[in-house]
């Protein structure tokens, strides 16, 4: 039981590094978090042995009287932290939730009608190439080209026309709130199941900060580890007493083996800090964060960029730059941040005139930095910095060296060593 600095140099040294990396850089891709020291020691502990296929009190494998509280916990804390009478808890990742959602309420071959990966939905909700587009028929909706908004009259008339088994409302990149009250209402009128996935913005859910789909959806899926920051991993929630059912059998035996209990036992740590005021102040200035992002960016007058965000701002955590009639392009914008020392994704934005792997748009979250602490003013900072780094002609060492003193404020775990 050497430690892995002497049994394993090179991944220990990877370890190091990336601690640094996340320490010296100002993570902005809006998908991401830090997760609290409490979540590392769940994640890190010997409940990586066990076996416990099944349920609590019903599991395959002997000695589960154990992780069987852990199991229990973040069920219950689940079920109020989002006021749904059924959680699961089990899959490993927000893709497997998904495929279990699909699993439980659909077969292969039904009709399912999500937004389109280009106009920010996920991969799991139709791309041609994940299981999803490849198991099931899809219809895609996208957003309209004025306003970037999802359309609700095109939804409905989709709707109509393909009699989809599923109707998925979520999204991967889109800065505002959708209406799950009419999605709903679209699914009652054509006999569909309403899947809402809120993996982005489940975090400003739990705070109430964002209306919850909890009441409107049949099913709901999401990730843990986006705006609520914990494990990377999935949960299910439902108020269907039949779905609940299926949903259990689609996760186990249906797509998944054994339960991950050490990252179970961090989802039940990160419900309990969820229902604290000090996470609802947090999702606030994750919220303020992205609003001064996207009024910073577009306004000609604080530093000249006059950049242009699509929707014309934002409700969520992230702001969606578009860099369409920019002079530069999603990847050179992501690389030059990058170079300063910010972190961001590159997206594309829809009809993107540009390649895939190149884009016309970047993708920028808050979640990250407001775990980290930035209040107003550091997210004001950030926002300047990020537009003077967009024009022509920026002095990158002068703009790394403002990224510097606010990563410093704030430092990164603390005495932690990897
Ligand atoms: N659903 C949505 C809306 C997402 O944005 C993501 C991840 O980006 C997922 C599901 C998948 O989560 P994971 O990466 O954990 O499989």
């Amino acid at each position: 039981n050497a430690p892995l600095s002497e049994v394993d140099p090179e991944i220990a040294d990877v370890l190091e590094r990336e601690l640094d990396r996340q320490r010296g850089f100002l993570e902005m891709i809006a998908s991401e978090n830090f997760v609290p020291v409490s979540v590392l020691q769940s994640q890190g502990s010997v409940l990586t042995n066990k076996y416990a296929e099944g349920y609590p009190g019903r599991r395959y494998y002997g000695g589960c009287e154990v992780v069987d509280v852990a199991e229990e916990l973040a069920i219950e804390r689940a079920k109020a932290l989002f006021g749904a009478g059924f959680a699961n808890v089990q899959p490993h990742s927000g893709a497997s939730a998904n495929a279990a959602v699909l699993h439980a309420i659909a077969r292969p071959g039904d009709t399912l009608l999500g937004l389109s990966l280009d106009h920010g939905g996920h991969l799991t909700h139709g791309m041609k190439i994940n299981f999803s587009g490849r198991l099931y028929n899809i219809v895609a909706y996208g957003v309209d080209a004025e306003t970037s908004l999802v359309d609700m009259d095109e939804v409905r008339r989709l709707a109509i026309e393909h009699k989809p088994k599923v109707i998925i409302a979520g999204w991967s990149a889109y800065p505002r709130q959708l209406d799950f009250a009419a999605f709903r209402a679209i699914a009652d009128e054509v006999g569909a199941l309403l899947w809402v996935d809120m993996a982005h913005f489940a975090g400003l859910v739990a705070a109430g900060l964002h209306p919850s789909p909890i009441p409107h959806a049949h099913v709901v899926s999401t990730t843990v580890h986006k705006t609520i920051g914990g494990p990377r991993s999935g949960l299910i929630l439902s108020n269907d007493a039949d779905i609940a059912k299926k949903i259990n059998t689609a996760v186990f035996p249906g797509q998944q083996g054994g339960p991950l209990m050490h990252v179970i036992a961090a989802k039940a740590t990160a419900f309990k800090l969820a229902m604290t005021p000090e996470f609802k102040e947090r999702q606030e200035r994750t919220l303020r964060g992205a609003a001064i992002l996207a009024d910073r960016l577009t306004q000609d007058d604080v530093t000249g960029a006059g950049i242009a965000v699509r929707s014309g701002g934002t409700d969520v955590h992230l702001v969606l730059v578009d860099l369409r009639d920019a002079a530069i392009d999603g990847k050179q914008a992501e690389d030059l941040l990058h170079d300063i020392r910010i972190t961001v994704n590159r997206n594309a934005v829809p009809n993107d005139p540009r390649p895939p792997m190149v884009t016309s748009g970047l993708r920028i979250g808050t979640p990250a930095l407001a775990t980290r602490g930035f209040g107003d003013a550091e997210f004001t900072e950030v926002a300047d910095v990020i537009a003077l780094a967009l024009l022509p002609g920026a002095d990158h060492e002068a703009l790394r060296a403002r990224v510097a003193k606010l990563a410093d404020a704030f430092p990164l775990y603390p005495g932690l060593h990897q």
